[in-house]
Protein backbone atom coordinates (compact mmCIF):
# COMPACT_ATOMS: atom_id res chain seq x y z
CA UNK A 1 0.00 0.00 0.00
CA UNK A 2 0.91 3.85 -0.61
CA UNK A 3 2.57 5.23 2.70
CA UNK A 4 2.13 8.39 3.93
CA UNK A 5 2.32 10.67 7.00
CA UNK A 6 -1.13 10.15 7.52
CA UNK A 7 -0.81 6.15 7.79
CA UNK A 8 2.98 5.53 8.34
CA UNK A 9 2.41 5.13 12.16
CA UNK A 10 0.74 1.91 12.00
CA UNK A 11 3.82 0.36 10.31
CA UNK A 12 6.11 2.02 13.36
CA UNK A 13 6.65 -1.32 14.85
CA UNK A 14 6.52 -3.63 11.85
CA UNK A 15 10.05 -4.99 10.87
CA UNK A 16 10.15 -5.44 7.11
CA UNK A 17 12.31 -8.44 5.50
CA UNK A 18 13.68 -6.14 3.37
CA UNK A 19 14.20 -2.60 2.76
CA UNK A 20 14.56 -1.34 -0.45
CA UNK A 21 15.83 2.15 -0.60
CA UNK A 22 15.08 3.65 -4.26
CA UNK A 23 11.89 2.94 -6.66
CA UNK A 24 13.81 3.11 -9.92
CA UNK A 25 14.05 0.22 -12.54
CA UNK A 26 16.31 -1.65 -10.26
CA UNK A 27 14.83 -1.38 -6.64
CA UNK A 28 10.90 -1.93 -8.67
CA UNK A 29 12.15 -4.98 -9.83
CA UNK A 30 14.13 -6.35 -6.52
CA UNK A 31 10.67 -5.37 -4.90
CA UNK A 32 8.32 -7.50 -7.91
CA UNK A 33 10.93 -10.35 -7.14
CA UNK A 34 10.76 -10.24 -2.89
CA UNK A 35 6.66 -10.01 -2.66
CA UNK A 36 6.40 -12.75 -5.35
CA UNK A 37 8.52 -14.52 -2.78
CA UNK A 38 6.24 -13.98 -0.01
CA UNK A 39 8.62 -11.46 1.64
CA UNK A 40 7.34 -8.21 3.15
CA UNK A 41 9.01 -5.00 1.48
CA UNK A 42 9.04 -1.93 1.95
CA UNK A 43 10.52 0.63 -1.34
CA UNK A 44 11.14 4.35 -0.29
CA UNK A 45 11.93 6.54 -3.03
CA UNK A 46 12.75 10.08 -3.14
CA UNK A 47 11.82 10.68 -6.73
CA UNK A 48 13.22 12.67 -9.66
CA UNK A 49 16.41 10.37 -10.38
CA UNK A 50 17.85 9.21 -13.87
CA UNK A 51 14.33 6.72 -14.83
CA UNK A 52 12.99 10.00 -14.30
CA UNK A 53 14.46 12.13 -16.85
CA UNK A 54 14.96 9.38 -19.76
CA UNK A 55 12.79 10.87 -23.06
CA UNK A 56 13.26 7.12 -24.32
CA UNK A 57 13.90 3.76 -23.11
CA UNK A 58 16.58 2.64 -25.69
CA UNK A 59 17.88 -1.16 -25.37
CA UNK A 60 15.23 -2.88 -23.66
CA UNK A 61 13.81 -5.60 -25.26
CA UNK A 62 9.73 -5.88 -25.65
CA UNK A 63 8.80 -2.57 -24.56
CA UNK A 64 8.34 0.32 -27.67
CA UNK A 65 11.96 2.18 -28.08
CA UNK A 66 10.22 5.76 -27.02
CA UNK A 67 8.43 4.63 -23.84
CA UNK A 68 8.90 7.05 -21.39
CA UNK A 69 11.01 6.75 -17.88
CA UNK A 70 7.69 8.27 -16.07
CA UNK A 71 5.52 5.43 -18.29
CA UNK A 72 8.14 2.68 -17.09
CA UNK A 73 8.15 3.85 -13.15
CA UNK A 74 4.24 4.36 -13.32
CA UNK A 75 3.66 0.49 -14.83
CA UNK A 76 6.38 -0.94 -12.37
CA UNK A 77 4.85 0.90 -9.70
CA UNK A 78 1.60 -0.37 -9.72
CA UNK A 79 2.58 -3.68 -10.16
CA UNK A 80 4.53 -3.81 -7.11
CA UNK A 81 1.73 -2.28 -5.12
CA UNK A 82 -0.96 -4.96 -6.74
CA UNK A 83 1.70 -7.20 -5.06
CA UNK A 84 1.00 -6.00 -1.45
CA UNK A 85 4.29 -4.55 -1.09
CA UNK A 86 4.55 -1.24 0.91
CA UNK A 87 5.57 2.08 -0.76
CA UNK A 88 7.15 5.61 1.30
CA UNK A 89 7.77 8.62 -1.00
CA UNK A 90 10.60 9.85 1.24
CA UNK A 91 14.27 10.59 0.92
CA UNK A 92 16.61 8.34 3.36
CA UNK A 93 19.01 10.37 4.95
CA UNK A 94 20.77 7.38 7.71
CA UNK A 95 20.62 3.72 8.11
CA UNK A 96 22.20 2.45 11.19
CA UNK A 97 22.98 -1.69 11.58
CA UNK A 98 21.38 -2.89 15.03
CA UNK A 99 22.69 -6.54 14.29
CA UNK A 100 19.66 -8.44 13.43
CA UNK A 101 18.02 -5.43 12.04
CA UNK A 102 18.97 -2.35 10.23
CA UNK A 103 17.22 1.09 11.11
CA UNK A 104 16.05 3.29 8.44
CA UNK A 105 15.70 7.25 8.84
CA UNK A 106 13.85 8.59 6.34
CA UNK A 107 12.42 12.10 5.84
CA UNK A 108 9.20 12.28 4.82
CA UNK A 109 7.98 15.47 3.42
CA UNK A 110 10.02 18.52 1.79
CA UNK A 111 7.54 20.59 4.07
CA UNK A 112 6.91 20.27 7.65
CA UNK A 113 8.98 17.20 7.07
CA UNK A 114 8.45 14.32 9.99
CA UNK A 115 11.71 12.00 10.88
CA UNK A 116 10.18 8.18 10.91
CA UNK A 117 12.31 5.57 11.31
CA UNK A 118 11.70 2.25 9.54
CA UNK A 119 13.09 -1.56 10.57
CA UNK A 120 14.01 -4.44 8.30
CA UNK A 121 16.38 -7.57 7.84
CA UNK A 122 18.03 -6.46 4.39
CA UNK A 123 18.30 -3.76 3.00
CA UNK A 124 18.86 -2.91 -1.04
CA UNK A 125 20.31 -0.02 -2.14
CA UNK A 126 18.87 0.54 -5.52
CA UNK A 127 19.28 4.30 -5.61
CA UNK A 128 21.13 5.04 -8.27
CA UNK A 129 23.32 7.94 -9.19
CA UNK A 130 22.57 11.70 -10.77
CA UNK A 131 24.58 13.14 -13.93
CA UNK A 132 25.89 16.32 -12.50
CA UNK A 133 24.41 18.73 -15.93
CA UNK A 134 26.26 21.75 -17.40
CA UNK A 135 26.74 24.78 -14.69
CA UNK A 136 24.97 26.86 -16.25
CA UNK A 137 23.73 30.38 -14.71
CA UNK A 138 20.22 29.80 -16.25
CA UNK A 139 19.59 25.98 -15.63
CA UNK A 140 16.28 26.01 -17.04
CA UNK A 141 17.88 26.60 -20.20
CA UNK A 142 19.83 23.04 -19.51
CA UNK A 143 16.92 21.32 -18.29
CA UNK A 144 14.82 22.63 -21.35
CA UNK A 145 17.35 20.18 -23.61
CA UNK A 146 18.84 17.88 -21.07
CA UNK A 147 17.60 13.92 -22.00
CA UNK A 148 16.26 15.20 -25.30
CA UNK A 149 18.90 15.61 -27.59
CA UNK A 150 21.53 16.52 -25.41
CA UNK A 151 22.31 12.98 -23.96
CA UNK A 152 24.23 11.93 -21.12
CA UNK A 153 24.30 8.09 -22.06
CA UNK A 154 26.70 7.00 -24.17
CA UNK A 155 25.65 3.58 -24.23
CA UNK A 156 22.14 4.42 -24.35
CA UNK A 157 22.09 7.02 -26.99
CA UNK A 158 25.13 6.95 -29.00
CA UNK A 159 22.87 5.27 -31.88
CA UNK A 160 21.26 8.46 -31.99
CA UNK A 161 24.09 10.53 -32.40
CA UNK A 162 25.46 8.52 -35.60
CA UNK A 163 27.21 11.12 -38.14
CA UNK A 164 25.74 14.23 -36.56
CA UNK A 165 27.55 17.47 -35.20
CA UNK A 166 27.97 16.54 -31.44
CA UNK A 167 29.35 18.59 -29.38
CA UNK A 168 30.86 16.98 -25.92
CA UNK A 169 30.69 18.74 -22.96
CA UNK A 170 32.99 18.25 -20.00
CA UNK A 171 34.00 18.90 -16.24
CA UNK A 172 37.56 17.55 -16.50
CA UNK A 173 40.45 16.41 -18.72
CA UNK A 174 40.06 12.92 -17.73
CA UNK A 175 36.31 12.99 -19.22
CA UNK A 176 37.43 14.42 -22.82
CA UNK A 177 38.68 10.40 -23.10
CA UNK A 178 34.80 10.17 -23.88
CA UNK A 179 35.33 11.71 -27.20
CA UNK A 180 37.37 8.65 -28.52
CA UNK A 181 34.48 5.89 -27.28
CA UNK A 182 31.91 8.90 -29.28
CA UNK A 183 33.92 8.29 -32.47
CA UNK A 184 32.65 5.73 -32.95
CA UNK A 185 29.29 6.91 -33.94
CA UNK A 186 30.31 9.94 -35.49
CA UNK A 187 33.79 11.72 -36.27
CA UNK A 188 31.89 15.45 -36.13
CA UNK A 189 33.05 16.13 -32.12
CA UNK A 190 33.20 19.45 -30.78
CA UNK A 191 34.56 19.48 -27.27
CA UNK A 192 33.57 22.14 -24.96
CA UNK A 193 35.29 22.66 -20.85
CA UNK A 194 33.10 25.58 -20.44
CA UNK A 195 36.50 27.27 -19.07
CA UNK A 196 36.18 24.87 -15.87
CA UNK A 197 39.93 23.72 -16.34
CA UNK A 198 42.96 23.72 -18.48
CA UNK A 199 43.86 21.44 -21.17
CA UNK A 200 46.89 20.02 -21.43
CA UNK A 201 49.24 20.39 -24.34
CA UNK A 202 49.20 16.65 -25.11
CA UNK A 203 45.37 16.18 -25.08
CA UNK A 204 45.07 19.50 -27.05
CA UNK A 205 47.21 17.85 -29.75
CA UNK A 206 45.44 14.25 -29.43
CA UNK A 207 42.58 15.97 -30.41
CA UNK A 208 44.17 18.10 -33.18
CA UNK A 209 45.31 14.89 -34.96
CA UNK A 210 41.94 13.58 -35.19
CA UNK A 211 40.49 16.55 -36.08
CA UNK A 212 37.86 17.15 -33.05
CA UNK A 213 37.88 20.88 -32.47
CA UNK A 214 38.68 21.97 -28.83
CA UNK A 215 36.29 25.07 -27.56
CA UNK A 216 37.60 26.52 -24.24
CA UNK A 217 35.15 29.91 -23.60
CA UNK A 218 32.70 29.69 -21.39
CA UNK A 219 28.65 29.40 -23.02
CA UNK A 220 26.07 31.65 -22.33
CA UNK A 221 23.24 29.23 -23.38
CA UNK A 222 21.69 26.24 -25.65
CA UNK A 223 20.14 27.29 -28.44
CA UNK A 224 17.05 25.51 -30.05
CA UNK A 225 13.41 24.85 -29.04
CA UNK A 226 10.88 22.31 -28.37
CA UNK A 227 13.53 20.51 -26.39
CA UNK A 228 15.54 19.78 -29.31
CA UNK A 229 18.88 21.75 -28.97
CA UNK A 230 20.72 23.35 -32.35
CA UNK A 231 24.19 24.81 -30.96
CA UNK A 232 25.51 27.23 -28.36
CA UNK A 233 26.39 30.72 -28.12
CA UNK A 234 29.54 31.28 -26.25
CA UNK A 235 29.96 34.34 -23.88
CA UNK A 236 31.96 36.03 -26.40
CA UNK A 237 29.03 36.17 -28.42
CA UNK A 238 30.29 33.21 -31.25
CA UNK A 239 27.65 30.70 -31.74
CA UNK A 240 28.66 26.87 -33.05
CA UNK A 241 26.30 25.11 -34.76
CA UNK A 242 25.43 21.54 -33.74
CA UNK A 243 22.70 18.38 -34.38
CA UNK A 244 23.29 16.69 -31.19
CA UNK A 245 25.06 16.74 -27.86
CA UNK A 246 26.82 14.92 -24.62
CA UNK A 247 27.57 15.69 -21.00
CA UNK A 248 29.89 14.25 -19.39
CA UNK A 249 30.50 16.24 -16.10
CA UNK A 250 30.41 13.01 -13.47
CA UNK A 251 27.58 12.25 -11.46
CA UNK A 252 26.81 12.43 -8.08
CA UNK A 253 26.17 8.59 -6.06
CA UNK A 254 23.21 7.95 -3.81
CA UNK A 255 24.58 6.71 -1.12
CA UNK A 256 25.40 8.90 1.49
CA UNK A 257 22.98 7.02 3.59
CA UNK A 258 25.07 4.85 3.86
CA UNK A 259 28.29 6.47 5.44
CA UNK A 260 28.11 4.39 8.91
CA UNK A 261 29.01 1.45 6.81
CA UNK A 262 32.62 1.19 5.15
CA UNK A 263 31.27 -0.52 1.80
CA UNK A 264 33.86 -1.69 -0.44
CA UNK A 265 33.74 0.65 -3.65
CA UNK A 266 35.80 1.32 -6.97
CA UNK A 267 35.81 4.40 -7.92
CA UNK A 268 32.83 5.77 -5.65
CA UNK A 269 30.52 2.43 -7.07
CA UNK A 270 29.78 -0.11 -4.71
CA UNK A 271 31.68 -3.44 -5.21
CA UNK A 272 28.75 -6.46 -4.96
CA UNK A 273 29.23 -9.77 -6.03
CA UNK A 274 27.46 -11.54 -8.45
CA UNK A 275 23.78 -11.50 -6.81
CA UNK A 276 24.57 -7.82 -5.55
CA UNK A 277 25.21 -8.58 -1.89
CA UNK A 278 28.02 -5.84 -0.75
CA UNK A 279 30.73 -6.72 1.72
CA UNK A 280 28.21 -6.43 4.47
CA UNK A 281 26.24 -9.31 4.26
CA UNK A 282 22.93 -7.98 4.66
CA UNK A 283 23.01 -4.96 2.58
CA UNK A 284 22.55 -5.46 -1.62
CA UNK A 285 23.46 -3.00 -3.87
CA UNK A 286 21.54 -3.41 -7.54
CA UNK A 287 21.57 -1.15 -10.65
CA UNK A 288 23.54 2.25 -11.61
CA UNK A 289 25.03 2.50 -7.79
CA UNK A 290 27.13 -0.95 -8.35
CA UNK A 291 29.92 -1.25 -10.30
CA UNK A 292 28.97 -2.41 -13.66
CA UNK A 293 27.12 -1.10 -16.89
CA UNK A 294 23.97 1.45 -16.15
CA UNK A 295 21.54 0.36 -17.83
CA UNK A 296 17.79 -0.35 -17.23
CA UNK A 297 17.76 -4.46 -18.33
CA UNK A 298 20.96 -4.64 -16.20
CA UNK A 299 19.27 -2.95 -13.35
CA UNK A 300 16.34 -5.12 -13.73
CA UNK A 301 18.32 -8.54 -13.77
CA UNK A 302 20.36 -7.18 -10.54
CA UNK A 303 16.70 -6.77 -8.99
CA UNK A 304 15.80 -10.17 -9.54
CA UNK A 305 19.34 -12.17 -8.34
CA UNK A 306 19.62 -9.44 -5.41
CA UNK A 307 15.50 -10.70 -4.57
CA UNK A 308 16.32 -14.48 -5.20
CA UNK A 309 19.47 -14.20 -3.06
CA UNK A 310 18.01 -12.84 0.02
CA UNK A 311 14.67 -15.42 -0.18
CA UNK A 312 17.51 -18.03 -0.53
CA UNK A 313 19.42 -16.59 2.98
CA UNK A 314 15.83 -16.35 4.94
CA UNK A 315 14.78 -19.75 3.31
CA UNK A 316 17.83 -21.44 4.88
CA UNK A 317 17.19 -19.85 8.18
CA UNK A 318 13.80 -20.65 8.40
CA UNK A 319 14.17 -23.94 7.36
CA UNK A 320 16.63 -24.46 10.45
CA UNK A 321 14.40 -23.48 13.00
CA UNK A 322 11.73 -25.98 11.90
CA UNK A 323 13.99 -28.53 12.08
CA UNK A 324 14.55 -27.79 15.56
CA UNK A 325 11.13 -28.07 16.58
P1 LIG B 1 17.32 5.06 -10.83
O1 LIG B 1 16.41 4.80 -11.95
O2 LIG B 1 18.10 6.34 -10.85
O3 LIG B 1 16.47 4.98 -9.50
C1 LIG B 1 17.01 5.31 -8.26
C2 LIG B 1 15.89 5.79 -7.37
O4 LIG B 1 16.41 5.99 -6.06
C3 LIG B 1 15.33 7.14 -7.82
O5 LIG B 1 13.94 7.08 -7.97
C4 LIG B 1 15.78 8.10 -6.71
O6 LIG B 1 14.85 9.12 -6.51
C5 LIG B 1 15.89 7.18 -5.52
N1 LIG B 1 16.78 7.69 -4.47
C6 LIG B 1 18.04 8.18 -4.57
N2 LIG B 1 18.51 8.54 -3.36
C7 LIG B 1 17.54 8.25 -2.49
C8 LIG B 1 17.42 8.40 -1.07
N3 LIG B 1 18.42 8.88 -0.31
N4 LIG B 1 16.24 8.05 -0.47
C9 LIG B 1 15.22 7.54 -1.22
N5 LIG B 1 15.28 7.38 -2.55
C10 LIG B 1 16.43 7.72 -3.16
N6 LIG B 1 19.13 3.24 -19.78
C11 LIG B 1 18.74 2.38 -20.75
O7 LIG B 1 18.80 1.17 -20.56
N7 LIG B 1 18.26 2.85 -21.93
C12 LIG B 1 18.15 4.17 -22.19
O8 LIG B 1 17.73 4.59 -23.27
C13 LIG B 1 18.55 5.09 -21.19
N8 LIG B 1 18.46 6.42 -21.41
C14 LIG B 1 18.78 7.28 -20.40
C15 LIG B 1 18.56 8.64 -20.60
C16 LIG B 1 18.83 9.55 -19.58
C17 LIG B 1 18.56 11.01 -19.81
C18 LIG B 1 19.33 9.09 -18.33
C19 LIG B 1 19.61 10.06 -17.22
C20 LIG B 1 19.56 7.74 -18.13
C21 LIG B 1 19.28 6.82 -19.16
N9 LIG B 1 19.44 5.45 -18.99
C22 LIG B 1 19.04 4.57 -19.98
C23 LIG B 1 20.04 4.89 -17.77
C24 LIG B 1 18.94 4.41 -16.83
O9 LIG B 1 18.09 5.48 -16.52
C25 LIG B 1 19.58 3.84 -15.58
O10 LIG B 1 20.53 2.85 -15.90
C26 LIG B 1 18.50 3.23 -14.67
O11 LIG B 1 17.52 4.20 -14.37
C27 LIG B 1 19.14 2.71 -13.42
O12 LIG B 1 18.15 2.26 -12.55
P2 LIG B 1 18.36 2.35 -10.98
O13 LIG B 1 17.15 1.69 -10.42
O14 LIG B 1 19.71 1.85 -10.63
O15 LIG B 1 18.41 3.92 -10.64
P1 LIG C 1 18.31 16.04 -4.03
O1 LIG C 1 19.71 16.56 -4.10
O2 LIG C 1 18.13 14.62 -4.37
O3 LIG C 1 17.71 16.31 -2.62
C1 LIG C 1 18.05 17.49 -1.91
C2 LIG C 1 17.40 17.45 -0.54
O4 LIG C 1 15.98 17.52 -0.68
C3 LIG C 1 17.66 16.16 0.23
O5 LIG C 1 18.87 16.21 0.96
C4 LIG C 1 16.43 16.03 1.10
O6 LIG C 1 16.63 16.76 2.28
C5 LIG C 1 15.35 16.69 0.28
N1 LIG C 1 14.49 15.74 -0.46
C6 LIG C 1 14.67 15.29 -1.72
N2 LIG C 1 13.67 14.48 -2.06
C7 LIG C 1 12.82 14.43 -1.00
C8 LIG C 1 11.60 13.76 -0.73
N3 LIG C 1 11.01 12.99 -1.68
N4 LIG C 1 11.03 13.91 0.47
C9 LIG C 1 11.60 14.70 1.41
N5 LIG C 1 12.75 15.37 1.22
C10 LIG C 1 13.36 15.25 0.04
N6 LIG C 1 15.79 18.88 -12.49
C11 LIG C 1 14.77 19.72 -12.61
O7 LIG C 1 14.38 20.34 -11.61
N7 LIG C 1 14.13 19.90 -13.81
C12 LIG C 1 14.52 19.25 -14.93
O8 LIG C 1 13.91 19.41 -16.01
C13 LIG C 1 15.64 18.37 -14.83
N8 LIG C 1 16.08 17.67 -15.93
C14 LIG C 1 17.13 16.80 -15.79
C15 LIG C 1 17.54 16.07 -16.89
C16 LIG C 1 18.59 15.14 -16.78
C17 LIG C 1 19.02 14.34 -17.97
C18 LIG C 1 19.23 14.97 -15.53
C19 LIG C 1 20.35 13.97 -15.38
C20 LIG C 1 18.80 15.69 -14.43
C21 LIG C 1 17.75 16.61 -14.54
N9 LIG C 1 17.31 17.34 -13.44
C22 LIG C 1 16.26 18.22 -13.58
C23 LIG C 1 17.77 16.92 -12.10
C24 LIG C 1 18.53 17.88 -11.34
O9 LIG C 1 19.80 17.96 -11.93
C25 LIG C 1 18.56 17.39 -9.87
O10 LIG C 1 19.34 16.25 -9.76
C26 LIG C 1 17.23 17.02 -9.25
O11 LIG C 1 16.27 18.00 -9.53
C27 LIG C 1 17.44 16.84 -7.76
O12 LIG C 1 16.24 17.12 -7.08
P2 LIG C 1 16.05 16.87 -5.55
O13 LIG C 1 15.30 18.04 -4.99
O14 LIG C 1 15.43 15.53 -5.41
O15 LIG C 1 17.50 16.99 -4.93
P1 LIG D 1 15.22 -19.30 -24.74
O1 LIG D 1 14.13 -18.31 -24.57
O2 LIG D 1 14.96 -20.72 -24.44
O3 LIG D 1 15.74 -19.13 -26.23
C1 LIG D 1 16.70 -20.04 -26.77
C2 LIG D 1 16.45 -20.12 -28.29
O4 LIG D 1 17.53 -20.84 -28.87
C3 LIG D 1 15.16 -20.86 -28.63
O5 LIG D 1 14.37 -20.08 -29.51
C4 LIG D 1 15.66 -22.17 -29.24
O6 LIG D 1 14.82 -22.64 -30.25
C5 LIG D 1 16.99 -21.73 -29.83
N1 LIG D 1 17.95 -22.84 -30.02
C6 LIG D 1 18.27 -23.82 -29.16
N2 LIG D 1 19.20 -24.62 -29.70
C7 LIG D 1 19.47 -24.17 -30.95
C8 LIG D 1 20.33 -24.57 -32.02
N3 LIG D 1 21.14 -25.61 -31.92
N4 LIG D 1 20.31 -23.84 -33.16
C9 LIG D 1 19.50 -22.77 -33.29
N5 LIG D 1 18.68 -22.35 -32.32
C10 LIG D 1 18.67 -23.02 -31.16
N6 LIG D 1 11.02 -16.52 -16.80
C11 LIG D 1 10.60 -15.39 -16.19
O7 LIG D 1 11.42 -14.44 -16.02
N7 LIG D 1 9.32 -15.22 -15.75
C12 LIG D 1 8.39 -16.17 -15.95
O8 LIG D 1 7.23 -15.99 -15.57
C13 LIG D 1 8.78 -17.37 -16.62
N8 LIG D 1 7.89 -18.35 -16.84
C14 LIG D 1 8.25 -19.47 -17.58
C15 LIG D 1 7.26 -20.41 -17.91
C16 LIG D 1 7.59 -21.52 -18.68
C17 LIG D 1 6.52 -22.46 -19.06
C18 LIG D 1 8.93 -21.69 -19.10
C19 LIG D 1 9.29 -22.89 -19.94
C20 LIG D 1 9.91 -20.78 -18.77
C21 LIG D 1 9.60 -19.65 -18.01
N9 LIG D 1 10.53 -18.67 -17.66
C22 LIG D 1 10.13 -17.51 -17.03
C23 LIG D 1 11.95 -18.82 -17.98
C24 LIG D 1 12.28 -18.08 -19.28
O9 LIG D 1 11.46 -18.57 -20.33
C25 LIG D 1 13.78 -18.26 -19.61
O10 LIG D 1 14.55 -17.85 -18.50
C26 LIG D 1 14.15 -17.43 -20.83
O11 LIG D 1 13.33 -17.78 -21.93
C27 LIG D 1 15.62 -17.66 -21.16
O12 LIG D 1 15.95 -16.98 -22.35
P2 LIG D 1 17.07 -17.54 -23.32
O13 LIG D 1 17.20 -16.53 -24.39
O14 LIG D 1 18.26 -17.91 -22.52
O15 LIG D 1 16.51 -18.93 -23.86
Amino acid sequence: MQLSKNNLQEKSDRVYDVIVIGGGAGGLSAGVYLQRYNLSTLIVDKGKARSFWMQELHNYLGLPPDLPGKELLKRGKEHFLSLDGDWLNGYVEEVVDEGETFAVQVKVGRQNSIDPVLRSKYLIAASGIIDNLIPLEDMLNVYEYAGYNLHVCLVCDGYEMTDKQAGLFVGSEASIETAFALSWFTPKITVFTHGLFEVSESMSSRLKELGYRLVETPIKQFLGKNHQMTGVEMVDGSVVELETGLLAMGSRYHHTYLSNFNLEKERNYLVTDKTGRTSHPRIFAIGDLKVGLNQVAIAVGDGALAGTQIWRDLRRVKGAIQNLD
